[in-house]
Order: structure tokens, then sequence, then C-alpha cells
């Protein structure tokens, strides 16, 4: 296979090519093809941009025939057909089912202007300065977002100052003894606390980067509380879990919370087009008109399969499927716990975003190898890098799920051989 293209011509930063050293053509469902004709199964979509799968024929016939005829692509943010139909289905096919009132926001097309955007307003809102945010949480790669994130390299990317950020420890940090909810409260309230009143707290109700953390319902409602208490924007960055990565549509259905602005990008669209909004509850929703911009706020091609997207969730039919597909994928995960205990520490995530949690960063990287060296794309995350991410598309195949577990099961059975060696 002819990598040399890439060596010589695109710069060191890349890294998935490095990954998965092969060049992909064609894809479809949970299925990659490469050049010389080898099957992949994904379980990594585009870290979760591909939730509906690849080129999922529902999504994608809409986008042929708008392509095809002549209608408009791009339009800032003027009013577009596709952007009316869009934010009629949202709001009839997802907002209105959960109870949920949002304003929609639109801007630049990936999560990081998402993020941007929100803390931005919430800043406004407030008059506020300082945010917080939580231990390995990751949030994007512009400075506001690289200033809420955990980890060090990241954090340190920007190359100038993160002012206003206040770190907080997430659900079970540093470990599950640790009442974390009471501490920010404690110290939000407390006048002698040295730590000035947040305009936000901004989390994932997973961790996907930072290694599948997983927020329970009953701490979630309680940071709900404790902003509303404290008069603090909740904003949930649901960029990689929302979408039905979970297998609801929101990650925060399943804790009945109602943040006060709601970030969505990655698997938006459906389709893998980009495509990013801001969910603003109406009284918050004081920007000026033009105040906020961006480019690509009007991708139509996205719009169009977005709304596909969005009408699968009107589908009980679809969504009995997601259903039988999350609680086959979580049993298969709990074998493998079982049966791999030298291998895996604990199982991670919630519903489809789940995680293997091993016992070292190598064990991950020979898995990862193995897998795909079988045919089954895996990446791994947290900030030791020693957590397998399981992301299929949630409207994988039975068949599909089971050779790619079969797959991973053969992996793990590999390192077991050896008793799972840390070097
Ligand atoms: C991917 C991701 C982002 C950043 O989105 P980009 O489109 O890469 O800018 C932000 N937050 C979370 C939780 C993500 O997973």
């Amino acid at each position: 296979m002819n990598t040399d293209v890439f060596a010589a011509h695109e710069s060191n930063v890349r890294r998935y090519g490095r990954s998965f050293p092969t060049v992909f053509t064609k894809a479809l469902g949970a299925t990659i093809l490469d050049e010389a004709g080898k099957t992949y199964i994904d379980f990594f979509v585009g870290s979760g941009a591909l939730n509906y799968g690849h080129n999922n024929p529902n999504i994608i016939a809409p986008a042929i025939e708008y392509l095809a005829g002549g209608n408009i692509l791009l339009s800032l943010d003027m009013y577009t057909a596709a952007k009316r139909a869009f934010i009629e289905v949202f709001v009839d096919s997802i907002l209105k089912p959960r109870g949920l009132s949002y304003k929609l926001q639109f801007p630049g097309p990936t999560g990081t202007n998402a993020n941007e955007a929100a803390l931005a307003l919430a800043r406004k809102y407030t008059g506020r300065p300082s945010v917080m945010a939580f231990t390995n949480a990751f949030h994007g790669m512009s400075l506001g977002a690289l200033a809420v994130s955990g980890s060090a390299s990241t954090r340190e990317l920007g190359g100038v100052a993160r002012h206003d950020v206040i770190r907080i420890p997430y659900d079970g940090y540093p470990n599950h003894t640790f009442d974390s909810a009471s501490y920010i409260d404690w110290i939000i309230g407390d006048p002698g606390s040295g730590i000035e009143k947040p305009a936000a707290i901004i989390l994932e109700t997973i961790q996907a980067e930072g290694g599948m953390n997983t927020a329970s319902a009953a701490w979630l409602k309680e940071i709900q509380r404790i902003c509303r208490k404290h008069g603090v924007v909740l904003i949930i960055d649901d960029i990689q879990a929302g979408a039905g990565r979970t297998g609801d549509f929101f990650s925060f259905e399943f804790a009945k919370v109602e943040p006060d602005i709601v970030c969505l990008s990655k698997s938006l669209s459906g389709s893998g087009n980009p495509l990013s909004m801001v969910l603003i509850r109406p009284g918050i929703d004081i920007w000026n008109p033009g105040e906020h911009s961006g480019t690509f706020r009007g991708n139509n091609l996205a719009f169009v399969t977005a709304a596909a997207m969005c009408k699968l969730w009107s589908d009980r039919q679809f969504i009995a499927g997601v259903a039988l597909t999350t609680g086959k994928l979580q049993e298969h995960l709990d074998r493998l716990v079982a049966k791999f205990p030298s291998c895996i520490e604990e199982k991670r995530g919630r519903g489809l975003m789940a995680g293997l949690k091993c016992r070292s960063q190598n064990i991950v990287g020979r898995v990862h190898d193995l897998a795909f060296q079988n045919g089954l794309l895996i990446e791994s995350s947290g900030p030791s890098r020693d957590v397998i991410k399981v992301l299929p598309p949630i409207t994988i195949t039975d068949d599909e799920l089971d050779r790619a577990v079969a797959i991973l099961n053969n992996a793990l059975q590999e390192q077991t051989n050896g008793d799972c060696p840390s070097i």
C-alpha cells in the first residue's frame, strides 16, 4: 500500500494514519474497506462522528438528491429551506418528545466552535470571567477550549496564558470515596475559599478522551442543583456523548437534568459532514444580532443529513434496535471483563459509549495492533492511554458486532497467553 505521499508531504502532526497504516477507500455501515480490498469493522467511528455508520442509506439518500438538485450549499446564517426543515424536525423529533425547549445557535462547524460560543455566552450572561472545568476534561483545540481541557499537554498547546479556568474534581476523582459535588458546592459558596464564583461549569457526562470516566445520574443532578443555587450556567459538552452515542439522543437524559447550554457536533449531521449547534435556554440567549459569527455556519448538506438523522428518532423500530444493540454490547463486554481479569481492570462508559480500562498502556497498544491486523479499528483514551474505547456505530448489525467482539476477544486472549506482561 502506497503511503509515501503522506510521509513525504503531510505534517508530522498526523496521528491516526500512523495508528491505522493503510489507505481506506469505501465504507458502509460499520465496515470500511482499504485499497487492498481488506475489510475492517469500525469501533472508532471518527471518534464518535459516525454514530449512524458510514454512508447510512437513510441519511445519505436525501443528500444525494439535494446535491443533484442544484440546491444551495453554503449560506452563512441566512434562511434556507434546508435549515428550516432541519430546525422543524429537530424541534419535533428531538426536543418536544423530551419536554425540552432551547434556542438553537449554529456556530462554525466544529465542536470546538460550539464550546467557544457557549463559554463566551456564559461569560457575557453572568459578567463573570472564570469558568469551572473538570479533571480529565477534553473540550477542543482553540484557546478557550484548550484552557478548560484537563490534559497537561493539551493545555500547554496554545503557548499563551490560559486565564480564568478553575479546575474541579470530576465524579469519582481522585477516587469514589471523595464527594466532589459537595466540595464544589462548598468552594463556590464559601467567601473564604479563595475561589471566585464562576460564569459556568462545563462538563462531559462521559469523559471520552479523559478515559471513559462516567458521571452518575445523582452526581449530575447535584451539579445542576449547585449551578442553580449559585446562579452558575451549566454547560454540557455533548459533542461526543450526544447525538445518539449512549443509546439516548442526549447523554444526560438518563439523569433527568436540563442543562442551560448544550453543545452538539460530531454525529449531529449523521453523515460525517461538519455541523455543530449550541442549545441555549431561552432566557440566556442574550446575543446581539451578528455578535458571534463564523463562515461555515450554513452547511446545508449537513442540515439535510442532520434532518434525516433526527427523523430516525421518531421511528420506534430504530429506537428498539438501538436498545437491543446496547444490551448486546454490554453483555459482550461483561463477558470479556470476566474472562480476562489479568488484562482488563473494569468496564467503563455507558450504553454504546463504552470502554475497557486495561492494566497497562502496553496491553492496549498490543490489542490495538492485533485488532487492526485482524480487521477491527479501535482507539485508546485516558491520560495513560490505557483505556480501549468501544464505540461501534449505534446501527451496527448483530453479525458485525459479534465478529468485532470475536476479534477483540482473540487479541485479549493472545495477551493472557503471556499473562498480560506490562512491558
Ligand atoms: C471532539 C470533541 C470536541 C472538539 O470537537 P472538534 O470538532 O474536534 O473541534 C470537544 N468536546 C468533546 C467532548 C469532544 O469529544
